[in-house]
């Protein structure tokens, strides 16, 4: 019987896994722990290896995985920025990704994020709990309807972002991409470039990849160009927003505020406990602290669909190298 060794296992992962090992007649051998030079020893004896990395493997890893006739790794997200794709390469393991799991969970969780700082959902949690219940200015709010949203990467997710905000709320939507969506046709217009694009929206929602192309596309400079009151929405990755930057114009008042999945540091802190550690990070405690923006840990996706199919599109992978010797998902 084939067998599948997965690591960094979360307990809302196990059922979907069962499921598909019943459904494949397949062994499978779960672990919450993540694949590093300590554990890379447990690989020995099975057919195909499964992770959520978020974390760089050294050499090692690969050279072991190699001696013990692993021939793939399945990462279980979207992301693969964390693998040296050459160094997979020289020890013949093939890097597998699932590129897209449910582009609906984000989207949705995008435009709802969006709407609570327009409708300044900090605050008004914080008053309520106060039981200050008036009515006031601070808290007075914009019909989504009346305004205009920048969609920067209008690809799987930010496409659908584009509609739900122009379909279903009346929005005028502008976007910015370095390739135009056919589908977007009549429901979006292009602009040139991103300054244009921020220049004209009262909400800039960013869905690029993350990479050195997109590296702090949100600078001083964009922020600059920002519309007085906007609202600024990162569920793409940490390292498009200079985080610096975007405090500065929230401090200086030309922006309403931000909603951010993703964080410039989030690696290794994003998913975990750190209640009880003496938290360092002073940038992402300056987000935090602040009632103009809300900090999220990264869960937009977070939705039983996307565990599910992160599951089992990995799991697809890891059968098909184990099987033909390749799959369609890898990336290396
Ligand atoms: P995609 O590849 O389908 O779309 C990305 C789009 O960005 C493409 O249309 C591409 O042409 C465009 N693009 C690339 N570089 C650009 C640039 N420099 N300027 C303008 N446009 C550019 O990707 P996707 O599946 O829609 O994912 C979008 C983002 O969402 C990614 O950063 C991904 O990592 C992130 N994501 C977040 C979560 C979460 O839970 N927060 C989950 C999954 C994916």
């Amino acid at each position: 019987m084939v067998s599948i060794k997965l690591f960094g296992v979360r307990e809302e992962d196990k059922p979907f896994i069962k499921q598909w090992a019943e459904t494949h007649d397949v062994e499978v051998s779960l672990t919450d722990a993540l694949l590093t030079n300590d554990t890379v020893d447990q690989v020995e004896g099975f057919d195909g290896v499964s992770v959520s990395q978020q974390l760089p493997l050294d050499e090692i890893v690969f050279k072991k995985l190699n001696q013990f006739g692993i021939k793939q790794i399945a990462q279980r997200s979207a992301g693969f920025d964390m693998y040296d794709l050459d160094l997979a390469s020289k020890y013949d393991v093939i890097i597998s990704n699932v590129p897209s799991y449910s582009p609906n969970s984000i989207a949705e969780y995008t435009v709802g994020q969006a709407i609570n700082v327009v409708r300044h959902f900090n605050a008004v949690q914080r008053k309520t709990a106060e039981h200050d219940f008036r009515w006031e200015p601070s808290i007075l709010s914009r019909s989504i309807k009346d305004l205009t949203v920048a969609v920067v990467g209008t690809g799987r997710i930010g496409s659908i972002v584009a509609e739900i905000f122009a379909k279903g709320f009346g929005s005028k939507v502008v976007a910015y991409d370095v390739v135009e969506n056919e589908r977007l046709d009549g429901v979006v217009t292009y602009k040139d470039t991103l300054i244009e694009a921020v220049e004209e929206a009262d909400i800039v929602t960013v869905h690029v990849p993350g990479g050195t192309d997109t590296h702090y596309l949100f600078d001083e400079k964009v922020f600059s160009h920002f519309k007085q009151d906007a609202v600024f929405v990162n569920c793409a990755r940490g390292s498009v927003t200079d985080t610096k930057a975007l405090l500065k114009y929230l401090d200086n008042g030309r922006l309403l505020g931000a909603a951010l999945d993703t964080y410039e540091g989030e690696k290794g802190l994003y998913p975990s406990d750190q209640r009880h550690t003496d938290f360092q990070d002073d940038l992402l405690q300056q987000l935090i602290d602040r009632e103009d923006v809300i900090v999220s840990p990264h869960i937009a996706f977070y939705t039983d669909a996307a565990v599910e199919n992160l599951i089992v599109y990995a799991l697809d992978a890891t059968l098909d190298v184990i099987q033909t010797g390749d799959t369609e998902l890898r990336v290396n």
